[in-house]
C-alpha cells in the first residue's frame, strides 16, 4: 500500500514523492515510524489549514534560490485556506549538523517530521502579498540607486541613469562624439 493511502487526505498526498512509497516488506519498527509520520501529516493539514498542493509559482523560485540547492530535499509546496504558500523541505539532517543551523539562519522553521526520521522537516510560509511588497521595494531601491549614481559618458559629461536617452540625443553629446569618431 502506498503511504498516501494511510493519511486522512489521500488526494492531497497522492502526488507527493513521499506519498508513493510503499508499505510492502516494512518491519514493525519501520511501520511505527511511518505511522507516526502519517499522524504528523494529518496534524500538519489541520494546523496549517492546508487547502491543496501547489506547483512552484515563479515568485516562489526566488525564495527558494535564497536557500542553496544543497539544503533543499523532498520539497513539497502547499497552499493554505488563506492563500499563503507553505514550502516544505525535508533534507537529511539533524540538530547536530551545520546544515540544520544554516537552514534556521536562512529563515526556515522546524516542524514535526513529515518525511522519515533521518530527515528534518523545515517550512517557510510565504504570503504572496509580501512578495509583491518586496518587488516594490526592490524597484524602489533600484530607482534610488541609479538616480544617485552619475554615469561618465565618453563625451566627458555625466548623466543620471534616467536621463541617459535624453543625454544621448543632446546636441552637446552628438557634437562631441562626432568629433571623436572623426579622429579614430
Ligand atoms: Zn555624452
Amino acid at each position: 500500500m502506498n503511504f498516501f493511502k494511510l493519511t486522512e487526505n489521500k488526494k492531497l498526498f497522492k502526488n507527493t514523492y513521499w506519498g508513493l512509497f510503499s508499505t510492502k516488506d516494512r518491519t514493525e519498527t519501520e511501520m511505527e515510524e511511518i505511522n507516526k509520520i502519517v499522524e504528523n501529516r494529518n496534524k500538519f493539514v489541520k494546523d496549517f489549514q492546508i487547502k491543496k498542493i501547489s506547483t512552484l509559482p515563479s515568485k516562489l523560485k526566488k525564495e527558494l534560490e535564497k536557500t542553496y540547492p544543497y539544503y533543499l530535499d523532498h520539497v513539497e509546496i502547499y497552499k493554505t485556506e488563506d492563500n499563503k504558500y507553505i514550502i516544505v523541505n525535508s533534507p537529511y539532517t539533524n540538530n547536530t549538523c551545520q546544515k540544520y543551523n544554516e537552514l534556521l539562519s536562512l529563515g526556515w522553521k522546524v516542524i514535526d517530521k513529515l518525511y522519515f526520521n533521518n530527515a528534518t522537516t523545515f517550512i517557510k510560509i510565504i504570503d504572496p502579498e509580501d512578495l509583491i511588497l518586496t518587488k516594490k521595494e526592490q524597484a524602489h531601491n533600484f530607482y534610488k540607486d541609479h538616480d544617485k549614481t552619475p554615469i561618465l559618458c565618453e563625451c566627458g559629461e555625466t548623466y543620471s541613469y534616467f536621463h541617459k536617452s535624453r543625454h544621448m540625443k543632446s546636441k552637446y553629446h552628438i557634437g562631441i562624439t562626432n568629433i571623436i569618431k572623426k579622429h579614430i
